[in-house]
């Protein structure tokens, strides 16, 4: 049994580990892939500190670190049960897809969100090739060239603002007749010259040279006519899908998107179970931000532990 077990091992449970394991406590970190999101993410120019690193290099640097440590890794393994302790300072368990199942303390549960995708052809082929999902991270990419930013709600509208400001021209495209974005979003989006917005139609395409994106394709709605843009980038914001899939029926309060609800130490409702990084209701869902909230929860269990 373990005094901290994270389950989850992206920036977030990485940073966890480290924090737990420098108490002296003894800690362990079972995750379905270790590195997380990051594994999928090409250049990364906002980790503070390091000016550009590629995903793969960063996600073998977190491993490396923790293995600096006295921590057990058990990597491939998914969680799919939380037994929360049945009295207060007992143990918690949890339950794995393999069979094998784990007890500690204290949990952290760090299992991370993935972007909704559209399912579109091309979509897949061109990811990191033209095909991003986060403006904050890959926007400067595409300066001065032309994208697409798919969806109309807050953050396809704040990704669309955001975008304008960097690259030469944005289409905005959105399925419904209307935007869902807040009115005073709305209202920033219409003011802008180089902002163009579609709505009631569907994409069905993305398009590219084999290398690279250079189109995308879209069926209006009312008319059943299908359209070509040409352009170099398509930024995909229809929605960031936590992966909580496997606590529901357990007593962790969840918010109505199905994030894992925090108090200021990173402790959700249940005693001893702490949560941290994009799985979490805590907003800006970025590298940096997974690691301080990682290192935030680890602290609040080690001072659980001690106090309990
Ligand atoms: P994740 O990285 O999602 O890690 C979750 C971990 O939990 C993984 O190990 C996963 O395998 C595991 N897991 C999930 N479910 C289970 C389960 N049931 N059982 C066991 N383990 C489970 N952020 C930036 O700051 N800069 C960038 O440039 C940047 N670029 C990005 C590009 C792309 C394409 C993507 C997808 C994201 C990007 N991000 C970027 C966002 C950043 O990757 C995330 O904010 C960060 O990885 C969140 O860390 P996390 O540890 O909370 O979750």
């Amino acid at each position: 049994t373990f005094d901290v077990l994270v389950v989850g091992g992206g920036p977030a449970g990485a940073a966890s580990a480290i924090y737990a394991a420098r108490k002296g406590i003894r800690t362990g970190v079972a995750a379905e892939r270790f590195g997380g999101q990051v594994l999928d993410t090409l250049a990364i120019e906002n980790f503070i500190s390091v000016q550009e690193t590629e995903g793969p290099k960063l996600a073998a640097a977190l491993e490396e670190h923790v293995k600096q440590y006295d921590v057990d890794i058990m990597n491939l393994q998914r969680a799919v049960e939380l037994v929360s302790a049945a009295r207060p300072g007992g143990e918690h368990e949890v339950r794995f897809a393999s069979g094998a199942s784990l007890k500690s303390r204290t949990l952290i549960l760090a299992t991370g969100a993935r972007w909704r995708q559209m399912g579109v052809p091309g979509e897949e082929e061109y990811r990191n090739r033209g095909v991003a999902y986060c403006p904050h991270c890959d926007g400067p990419l595409f300066k001065g060239k032309r994208v697409a930013v798919i969806g109309g709600g807050n953050s396809g509208v704040e990704a669309a603002i955001d975008l304008a400001g960097l690259v030469a021209e944005v289409t905005l495209i959105e399925f419904m007749d209307e935007l869902r974005a807040d009115a005073v979003l709305q209202k920033k989006l219409a003011s802008l010259p180089n902002v163009t917005v579609i709505k009631g139609a569907k994409t069905t395409e993305v398009k590219g040279d084999g290398t690279r994106v250079n189109g995308l394709t879209f069926e209006e709605r009312a008319t059943g006519e299908a359209r070509t843009i040409d352009l170099e980038g398509v930024f995909v914001q229809i929605g960031l899908v936590p992966n909580t899939e496997w606590l529901e029926g357990s007593p962790v309060e969840l918010s109505g998107r199905g994030e894992i609800i925090t108090d200021e130490r990173g402790m959700t409702s249940i005693p001893g179970v702490f949560a941290a990084g994009d799985v979490t209701t805590v907003p800006y869902k970025q590298i940096v931000i997974a690691m301080g909230e990682g290192s935030r929860a680890a602290l609040g269990a080690f001072d659980h532990l001690i106090r309990s």
